[in-house]
């Protein structure tokens, strides 16, 4: 019986820890804690954390802001395709952004499509649907490409 609860044991402190591994990006000393939906594909919460981290260290005034208005990175496939991402102010958590960038060799793209749809979470939570503004996000995707591809 010990044995038993001891193995039921270790696999919860295994599953917990994978979960915390893989589900979360956790940067204490920036305070910033997002959480990462359960992907069917496979490497998208790798690559979303990898992207994170790029931007952090390229373009920390982003980042900053990635902190501050999100909190959840849906990283399946949405309205915003393969490759790219997308802002949904019709979602429960206003919060949230979409990112399915799965792929390691673009990781400037998954870098710049976090900071655009972190600019529209941020136009959605200041001014509401008014402010949304395609424009001012692809700028802020455009200055993130190339400070990352700079850096
Ligand atoms: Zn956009």
């Amino acid at each position: 019986m010990a044995k038993r609860l001891i193995k039921i044991f270790l696999f919860l402190a295994i599953a917990g820890f994978v979960g915390y591994r893989y589900f979360y990006y956790v940067d204490r000393d920036s305070n910033c804690f997002i959480k990462i939906k359960p992907s069917y594909l496979e490497f998208s919460a790798s690559n979303i954390k990898e992207g994170i981290k790029i931007l952090k260290y390229a373009v920390p005034e982003e980042y900053e802001k990635l902190c501050i208005y999100v909190d959840t990175i849906n990283p399946n496939i949405s309205c915003g395709g393969f490759q790219g991402g997308c802002y949904s102010f019709y979602n429960d958590n206003v919060k949230e952004i979409d990112i399915s960038t799965a792929n390691h060799d673009f990781l400037s793209s998954t870098a710049s499509v976090i900071a655009h749809e972190t600019c529209h979470a941020i136009q959605f939570q200041t001014y509401g649907r008014e402010g949304i503004d395609e424009k001012e996000c692809y700028a802020v995707g455009n200055k993130v490409m190339t400070a990352v591809i700079d850096f």
